[in-house]
């Protein structure tokens, strides 16, 4: 355990420089379960992984009061596996993945809370709701009628890769201005309050753009290994 002890200090150092508003999600992605039990032993709750399998066999082995956060892009047919347990949902880029998180709720007696996924970067290799689609699709939804045991409690977006901090600055800000502007709308109840956005490379940015929500993956665990 003495070699981990670098994730508590990158977390205690995380956690000093933002605000007890924003939550910390702690992307763990390709990391191993002794990792996460160790950031856990630590005090935090929240983990993010990108893929339905991995998720799955983590969370199978880990403490229950864990909050297991999707991120990555979620296939329709595998949402079954994480229903019964997920906490958040970041990653919803299409009508049809919400009706299957929707039916799978419904099977398993409970709400799933979601983030609709926006595309605000330049790369077109990003998933997501456009902007205008995001706001087409929320303001033509019944989400009360068609959606019960959905909640959708935000948004969630990733700015482009890149050096240049204003062209990610002018990213978020365009994800904040569509929050503000669906919180406005009182399309949604007092439910709808989580802006997911930054991560290593961008959070302190995202956050002062509006963000109270980081996924922070390398800062904490240190970089990946694929392999
Ligand atoms: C991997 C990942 C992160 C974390 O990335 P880091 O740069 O390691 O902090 C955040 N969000 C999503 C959607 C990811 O896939």
């Amino acid at each position: 355990m003495e070699d981990l002890f670098y994730i508590k200090e990158n977390l205690a150092k995380i956690k000093s420089k933002i605000s007890e508003d924003v939550c910390l999600v702690a992307v763990s992605k390709t990391h191993p379960v002794s990792f996460i039990q160790f950031a856990y032993e630590t005090g935090q709750i929240d983990f993010g992984e990108n893929k339905v399998q991995e998720l799955c066999d983590k969370a199978e082995q880990l403490p229950k009061d864990i909050k297991w956060h999707l991120i990555g892009h979620l296939q329709s047919n595998k949402v079954k596996y994480i229903a019964p347990f997920v906490y958040l949902i970041h990653s919803v880029d299409s009508e049809k993945l919400l009706k299957e998180i929707n039916k799978e709720a419904e099977k398993n007696n409970r709400n799933i809370d979601c983030l609709i996924q926006v595309h605000i970067a330049e790369e077109d290799t990003k998933f997501g709701f456009d902007i205008n689609e995001a706001k087409y699709f929320i303001e033509n939804t019944d989400f009360e009628t068609d959606y019960k045991n959905v909640k959708i409690r935000g948004l969630m977006g990733m700015a482009t890769f890149t050096e240049d901090k204003n062209q990610i600055k002018r990213e978020f800000y365009t994800l904040k201005k569509l929050f503000d502007q669906i919180e406005n709308s009182q399309k949604f109840d007092d439910s709808f309050d989580t802006l997911s956005m930054g991560m290593s490379g961008d959070f302190d940015i995202a956050i002062d753009c509006g963000s109270n929500m980081i996924r922070v993956g390398s800062t904490i665990f240190g970089n990946r290994n694929y392999h």
